[in-house]
């Protein structure tokens, strides 16, 4: 091939993985509408559609991975089809997971398009700052996370971006343009809005109530003060975004009674929401342990034991006490509603209910749950697992390894000489490296793997379904593109590096001997120099 020729067939390629992309996006948003209502039927054959134009373009623009993808997916969507339009726990996990895969797939460059600049396939980011420079600074610091951003220097400038392309969100200065101006603005531009944008607002000076509604009611999603942080916003702003998918809720559900745990199921899972029922309400613990629902959905009155007194049970094991329990039964008797709710019940739902009202009471308890349970497992700098939860996760992780059968690795992480990037810039500059380490691993390592703050400047990784060696690899890839980020600092930039101790999981082992393993090893690695990754070395004799 000739080198013009190539060109051409490079720009080729380009435009055509670009409809594949756009195609891509067009599922993905059509996904994120079905979850925020019930998955109707419409809305099921509006995805089926998109999934098959989808598959077309992947084909005939040679994308293998959106190919397969959607090919799957399509087939998904048929058994729903078959199974005249109804949902089942096991069809919303395999349709979830698809289109979690599909929604990275389409971020990244496929290996045939390496030489091809792929558009942004996110929508940027405006900034309404009342300091420019500030602004700036931002947009640089965003970058560095995969953000575009465009800074507005006026409202009119706003304006007129606004009616040219919409963003993902808005942060806009509650003085932007004038006192409370910025106010104003983000409401005139939601006003008629069906989708609002949304918007993270921002103040100097800490404000009072009286601002804080009315930035709610421009639709404002958050509100910061004092100093805007990029990795912080950045979250929020995928979260805000639904750039981060959740995984759907789970439910238990414990009837004695086959026939209404039946009809509870068909009802969440119309919704999208996982079930499982038992029947028998003294295996529960072990399902839970198994299943780890988000919200428990109890009878009141089973033969075995009694709905309240399960729900003590439940109570008593410290991992179950923040999980919602809702009874849902015929029984009428106010009194009797209430002292089953004071035995670790969180709500009481009478039979017969309307499916939207058990539904919203499901996503409404879940969600708040979910949130709450994340603020107790999580390092509040770094949105990480905290110790004692990684320890938890590690061991969850120990039991299904040993009884599947699969590899399970354990990953240590410790910065290397951080005591030093304190000491010559200060401990802020020090929470800046620790928080763009969490957030690298956090976007480099799969979604399956869970990552902890262990303690100050050390991380820990719990790594299912692999071996040490591909875990060693995959980390010292990330040690690698690590070492290279130039943190701005004065009087000169800094970069960093770590050392990090990988383990196995062996068929006799406990978590702890695990974590020790992985601890000698970090050892090692430090001892050897800093800077690299080594794998704990089995002694051979004791296999
Ligand atoms: P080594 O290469 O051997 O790991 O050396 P080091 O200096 O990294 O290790 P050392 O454990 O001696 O020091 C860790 C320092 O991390 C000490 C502590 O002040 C600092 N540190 C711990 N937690 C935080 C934090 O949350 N923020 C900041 N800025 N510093 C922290
Ligand atoms: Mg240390
Ligand atoms: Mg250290």
């Amino acid at each position: 091939m000739t080198e013009s020729e190539d060109h051409s067939h490079d720009r080729l390629k380009q435009h055509f993985a670009q409809r594949v992309i756009h195609q891509a996006r067009l599922v993905l948003e059509v996904w994120q509408r079905l979850q925020l209502a019930e998955w109707s039927e419409t809305g099921l054959h509006e995805l089926r559609d998109a999934v098959q134009v989808l598959q077309r373009y992947a084909e005939r623009f040679e994308q293998t991975d959106h190919f397969l993808l959607a090919k799957d997916l399509d087939e998904c969507l048929q058994q729903v089809g078959d199974n005249r339009g109804r949902l089942n726990s096991e069809l919303i996990v395999q349709i979830n997971q698809l289109l979690q895969r599909l929604s990275r797939t389409g971020l990244r460059h496929s290996d045939r398009l390496e030489h091809v600049v792929l558009p942004p396939l996110r929508k940027p980011l405006y900034l309404a700052l009342q300091h420019p420079e500030r602004a700036e600074q931002l947009v640089q610091r965003l970058e560095f996370f995969g953000m575009h951003s465009v800074v507005m220097d006026s409202a009119n400038a706003f304006r007129s971006a606004m009616t040219e392309r919409h963003p993902a969100a808005i942060v806009m200065d509650v003085d932007f343009s004038g006192p409370k101006a910025g106010l104003q603005l983000a409401q005139s531009i939601q006003e008629g809005r069906e989708q609002k944008i949304p918007i993270l607002f921002f103040s100097l000076e800490d404000t009072d109530t009286r601002t804080r509604l009315e930035a709610v009611r421009a639709g404002g999603r958050e509100f910061f003060t004092g100093t805007l942080d990029a990795s912080n916003l950045f979250e929020r702003i995928e979260v805000l975004t639904h750039n981060v998918q959740y995984d759907p809720y789970k439910v238990l559900i414990i009837d004695d009674s086959r026939a209404q745990a039946t009809q509870t199921e068909r009802v969440l899972n119309s919704a999208g929401i996982i079930t499982r029922t038992l029947t028998e309400p003294i295996e529960a613990m072990r399902h839970l342990a198994d299943f780890q629902p988000d919200l428990i959905i109890l009878d009141m009155y089973m033969p075995e034991c009694n709905g309240p007194e399960l729900a003590q049970v439940i109570r008593h094991n410290d991992r179950y006490v923040s999980v919602p329990i809702i009874y849902l039964s015929a029984e009428d008797d106010l009194d009797k509603q209430l002292d089953a709710m004071s035995e670790g019940g969180d709500d009481f739902l009478t039979k017969p209910i309307k499916p939207r009202h058990l539904i919203a009471t499901v996503r409404n308890r879940a969600a708040r749950a979910r949130n709450l349970k994340a603020r107790m497992v999580r390092d509040s700098l770094t949105g990480l697992y905290n110790h004692t939860h990684t320890l938890q996760l590690l061991e969850d992780a120990r039991f299904l390894a040993q009884r599947d059968g699969h590899p399970l690795s354990f990953a240590m992480i410790d910065i290397d000489f951080f005591k030093k990037v304190n000491d010559t810039y200060g401990h802020p500059m020090g929470d800046r490296v620790i928080k763009s380490l969490a957030l690298f691993l956090k976007q480099r390592l799969r979604k399956t793997d869970h990552i902890g703050r262990y303690g100050g400047e050390e991380f820990a990784v719990v790594m299912p379904g692999t071996d040490a060696v591909s875990a060693a690899k995959v980390l010292d890839e990330i040690r690698k593109r690590f070492a290279e980020i130039q943190f701005s600092a004065e009087p000169h930039d800094l970069s960093c590096t770590f050392s990090c101790g990988v383990a196995q999981l062996r068929a006799d082992m406990d978590s702890k001997q695990l974590s020790q393993q992985a601890d000698e090893a970090l050892y090692i690695a430090k001892h050897s120099g800093r800077n690299q990754v080594s794998v704990f070395a089995q002694d051979d004799s004791s296999v």
